[in-house]
């Protein structure tokens, strides 16, 4: 079933879909080279050449991390696990060097004197970011960092899986929304509790929102055609975390095992492990910590991933954001075509 991305049949018959279960049709391209693409947009006051914003998790994104996907036109977000001493030292490390900072905070406890202290030190873009963000807890925190800011700061908030939840965010004073319930790679939030919405389902149903706020796509994220997967479906950035984790880049030690292969960690915030680091006692499990094979700088990484989103935008045969979602054609795949679309070269 062909489906188009102007909202009316993208329902593939009640199901929920994910990145693994459509393909993007191959459109009539007039585009040269991939240099004619424009794969970039406008989170507030910033350009971002790049789509892609890191995870505001401690085993991806501290100031080194910030840097270099800023060089490369994405945008960093620091974690919120740590002091705000530390939170503030990383900002001011990079204050006057790097032109976007974005820092993460919460929504209880001490977060507003959090964002007045980062946004002090330099943070131009605050990401309230919690597991559910479609929450009363949420309404409160945004409507106070709006009252306290104004719209000297860029307010990115989630996460949510639905239209309202969106909408809602959006009505309370977020720039930007942060879309997808369960579906990060080292995440257990649905085995857990049962509740969640594939990422792709997510962008899909919140791209047909009428509110200007900008959706950032979250979770699940496995290559570069899922990246343009989801900015076909709707999405101006994508968030990565395992995508980024693993790097020189990112927090954390290298370890080797006995076989002399490299690894370093990487952890959902809602891990035993995290949880117990940063506030010394367990609440909700809903993530997993791992360790994943290491793959040197980051840097090689997003050009990677860079390369593969202009190829996609021609395949579509757009220029930028606005055309892609425009010709964009989405079909299902069955689970033979899954198998096919993946490398399958028989030995
Ligand atoms: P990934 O890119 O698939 O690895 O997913 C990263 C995303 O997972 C993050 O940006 C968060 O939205 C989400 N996340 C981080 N930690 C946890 C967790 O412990 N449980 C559930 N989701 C998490």
């Amino acid at each position: 079933m062909i489906i188009n991305s102007d909202g009316s049949p993208l329902n593939f018959n009640n199901k929920s879909v994910c990145f693994d279960d459509v393909l993007l049709e191959p459109q009539y391209s007039d585009i040269r080279s991939r240099s004619e693409v424009d794969i970039g947009g406008n989170l507030s006051r910033h350009r971002l050449g790049l789509p892609i914003l890191s995870s505001p998790m401690d085993t991806v994104t501290e100031e080194t991390m910030c840097r270099t996907i800023r060089t490369h036109g994405g945008l960093g977000i620091l974690h919120r696990y740590n002091s705000i001493d530390d939170q503030q030292r990383m900002i001011e490390s990079m204050y006057n060097d790097v032109d976007a900072i974005g820092a993460a905070v919460g929504v209880t406890g001490d977060y507003l004197l959090r964002a007045q202290a980062v946004v002090a030190s330099g943070a131009s873009v605050l990401c309230v970011d919690i597991a559910h963000g479609h929450h009363a807890l949420m309404e409160h925190a945004l409507k106070s960092i709006k009252d306290r800011f104004g719209d000297t700061v860029c307010v990115i908030a989630g996460n949510v899986a639905t239209l309202k939840g969106f909408n809602d965010l959006s009505d309370w004073g977020a720039d930007a929304v942060k879309i997808g319930i369960g579906g990060g790679s080292i995440c257990s939030t649905r085995i857990q509790t049962g509740h969640g919405m594939p990422t792709l389902q997510s962008i899909m149903e919140c791209s047909k929102s009428d509110r200007s706020a900008k959706l950032i796509a979250d979770g699940g994220i496995k290559n570069s055609g899922d990246i343009v997967k989801a900015l076909a479906a709707g999405a101006d950035f994508v968030m990565l975390g395992s995508l980024l984790a693993g790097t020189d880049e990112s927090p954390g030690e290298l370890f080797e095992d006995i076989t002399g292969k490299k690894y370093k960690a990487y952890r959902g915030m809602a891990s035993r492990e995290a949880q117990m680091d940063w506030r010394g006692t367990v609440s909700s499990l809903e993530g997993v910590a791992t360790t994943i094979p290491y793959k040197g700088s980051v840097s090689t990484s997003l050009k990677d991933l860079e390369k593969g989103i202009r190829s996609g935008f021609s395949y579509s045969g757009a220029r930028n954001l606005a055309e892609l979602q425009a010709r964009c054609r989405f079909l299902e795949q069955t689970s033979a075509g899954q198998v096919e679309s993946s490398t399958h070269i028989l030995r």
